[in-house]
């Protein structure tokens, strides 16, 4: 073996594919994939995070969409927020007019008389960019609780290309009802007709090559032409080495790493997921794939309805909601039983009306540690310190936890192909 790739989610097995043989990938758990791993409980499946494809670079897009091949199915965004008791189409500026009317002078009015100096954080961007109206009616309330600190300790170096400016006629328009659409770059996208968002990594993985599952990477010693990786018990020696595992953990792994290297890392800070799935019938078949909760009392910020994707994650007639919640350790959700995180689910989609208690036939959860990278204010310092570390080493780092960026499913695979063409040009990564 030439190259050791760290870690096997879809941006390693995609790696292993782009370079074919002389490369073996190592996975401390059972299956590969990830975060693109498809649960399945009884009669019904979800997703740890509800998971679409789309994206604006063609190439991976007709890749993605290629590897799917005939199961690659083509839906059309109809996804809500839930608004004081009204859904309204998601993004929320381009359905002003389903606000209560009050609500919707509020948005346009601040949305049109905005003057705020540069902002140097997340929320300050979002009063420059978008007014108090919206600002503060679902902007910072939502995003406090998918990133789970405030919006003033954001930074702004992933909002860019996310979330889009939107353009002064559309929101007029939206504010007097004329039909426009957001985001329109995810306006289109496919779901895996069968196997859930897994049956993409299931067919990268059919042609990635060596795969080592159960490899925990303990330690990490060597250099570039002779190195050692070990989980403990077994050892591979490789002359490359690509990581894709958290920076964190290859940090800890790593020998000979400075102190000030190792207090950067510990500053990286991260979201972990927990996915609480709730199963219903009777139901009717869902409209909408996602649901929106900026409401600050509940503590999931997203609920996906997979039933919207037909029979293949659940027998006709019932329903499986996954709600999406993020933790961190000592918040008090990160540390909740599972049994007190069903409940509370339970409970706040009865009161808000999306389900009854009684209806519930299933409930399951699952969590996942690396979910969100949070591009805090130190961010940009302390992931500079470790990756110029790493690098400096002569370790490749590539994929969303080992780049320690923002990356979607396009931009790992992106990620995996240039890392590729890099290595197999003779130069690093
Ligand atoms: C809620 C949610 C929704 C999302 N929705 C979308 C979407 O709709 N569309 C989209 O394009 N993207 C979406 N994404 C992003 C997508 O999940 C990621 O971009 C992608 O899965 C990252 O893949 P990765 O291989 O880089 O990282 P990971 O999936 O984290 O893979 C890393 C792998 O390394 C392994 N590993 C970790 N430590 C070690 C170790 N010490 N030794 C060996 N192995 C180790 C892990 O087990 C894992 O398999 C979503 C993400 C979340 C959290």
């Amino acid at each position: 073996m030439t190259i050791g790739i760290l870690g096997g989610g879809l941006t390693g097995l995609a790696l292993a594919r782009f370079l074919g043989a002389g490369c073996e990938v190592l996975e401390e758990e059972a299956a590969c994939g990830g975060l693109c791993r498809t649960v399945r409980k009884g009669p019904y499946s979800y997703d740890l995070g509800g998971h679409i494809i789309f994206s604006r670079d063609r190439e991976i897009l007709d890749c993605m969409n290629g590897l799917l091949g005939d199961d690659a199915v083509r839906y059309r965004r109809n996804n809500r927020i839930w608004f004081k008791g009204r859904l309204v189409k998601y993004p929320f500026e381009n359905d002003l007019a389903a606000l209560p009317k009050e609500d919707v002078f509020e948005c346009l009015y601040h949305f049109l008389t905005r003057n705020y100096p540069p902002p140097a954080n997340f929320r300050d961007w979002c009063y420059h960019r978008f007014g108090k109206g919206i600002a503060e009616r679902y902007l910072i309330p939502y995003n406090e609780k998918i990133w789970n600190i405030p919006a003033e300790r954001l930074g702004l170096e992933w909002v860019e290309g996310r979330i889009p400016d939107p353009p002064l006629e559309d929101v007029l328009k939206s504010a007097i009802g004329i039909e426009t659409e957001g985001y329109t770059h995810q306006l289109h996208f496919t779901y895996p007709r069968r196997g859930g968002i897994e049956a993409l990594v299931r067919a990268i993985e059919a042609r990635a090559g060596a795969v080592e599952k159960g490899f925990s990477v303990r330690s990490v010693a060597g250099g570039p032409g002779d190195w050692v990786v070990s989980d403990g018990t077994r050892e591979r020696r490789y002359e490359r080495l690509v990581s894709t595992i958290p920076l964190p953990r290859l940090v800890e792994a790593l020998d000979g790493v400075p102190a000030a290297v190792a207090r950067a890392a510990g500053r990286l800070r991260h979201n972990s997921l927990i996915c609480v799935m709730v199963a219903v019938a009777p139901a009717r078949r869902s409209e909408m794939f996602a649901v929106y909760f900026p409401q600050r009392e509940l503590r999931f910020h997203r609920v996906c309805f997979y039933d919207y994707f037909g029979d293949s994650c659940a027998p006709p007639g019932h329903a499986p909601l996954v709600a999406e919640i993020t933790a961190n350790p000592g918040d008090g959700t990160y540390e909740a039983g599972d049994g007190e995180l069903v409940a509370h689910v339970v409970e706040g989609l009865e009161r808000e009306g999306f389900i009854r208690g009684s209806d519930v036939r299933e409930t399951d959860v699952a969590r996942r540690e690396y979910a969100y990278v949070v591009n805090d204010l130190a961010y940009g310092e302390s992931l500079a310190a470790v990756a110029d570390h790493c690098r400096g080493r002569g370790i490749t780092l590539c994929g969303r936890f080992s780049e320690w960026r923002y990356l979607n499913m396009d931009a790992c695979i992106r990620s995996a192909l240039e890392t590729a063409r890099r290595l197999a040009g003779g130069e690093g990564g």
